[in-house]
């Protein structure tokens, strides 16, 4: 059985990417989100086991210390880590797996996986990702200026991904994310092997 693809979605909060990632799994079949673990506190709406593993720091670094991250990265002062296991299973059952993470667990993932695809998404302006940063919740100006700043950080890292997406109309880029999986999907190197009994009939005719 072929394998499944490997890619990395990130973007600085307020991109649009929970969403899009969230849609792009109910229009393609094969295809999974990782489930990350992090120490950050729940937010209200948010479910342990769907939308992170929560967990404390004790444990964290527990897991950490059995080497069950596949990568891990300090963001806004909390730990994340992608658990390896569950990625790989994915992966050897033939099923594409997304990885929601910052540049830095980009950067670790590109070096072990270089086959995985990096893909970037971009908010199409200052004004309306300040915007919907705004629209979080009723933060303090200094809250705001940092997510911005932190944000700023992020998208610095643009370069170091395979394909840029720009979330300004949402069907559009949620068009632009599906037609990049399809095509990884038809990769001579997956058809080969998905395709060995009709190419290898096809080509024993004389
Ligand atoms: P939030 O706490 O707002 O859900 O996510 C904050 C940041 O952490 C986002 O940039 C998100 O992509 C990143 N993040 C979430 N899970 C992981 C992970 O498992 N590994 C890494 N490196 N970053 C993550």
């Amino acid at each position: 059985m072929t394998t499944g693809n490997l890619y990395i979605i990130s973007a600085p909060s307020g991109a649009g990417k929970t969403s899009l990632v969230k849609q792009l799994t109910e229009e393609l079949d094969k295809l999974t989100v990782s489930i990350s673990h992090t120490t950050r506190q729940q937010r209200p709406g948010e479910v342990d086991g769907q939308d992170y593993f929560f967990v404390s720091v004790d444990e964290f670094k527990t897991m950490l210390s059995e080497q069950a991250f596949l990568e891990h990265a300090q963001v806004f002062d909390n730990y994340y880590g992608t658990a390896r296991r569950t990625v790989e299973e994915s992966l050897n059952q033939g099923i594409d797996v997304i990885l929601e993470i910052d540049w830095q667990g980009a950067q670790q993932i590109k070096k072990i996986l270089p086959d995985c695809i990096a893909i970037f998404i971009l908010p199409p302006s200052v004004s309306v990702l300040e915007q919907r940063l705004r629209n979080r919740g009723q933060d303090s100006e200094e809250t705001i200026a940092r997510r911005m700043r932190d944000a700023v950080t992020e998208m610095s890292h643009y370069g170091e991904y395979d394909y840029l997406i720009v979330n300004d109309v949402f069907e559009r880029a949620l068009n632009s994310l599906i037609s990049i999986v399809v095509s990884h999907r038809f990769h001579i190197d997956k058809q080969r092997e998905a395709l060995q009994s009709l190419l290898q009939e096809l080509l024993s005719r004389e």
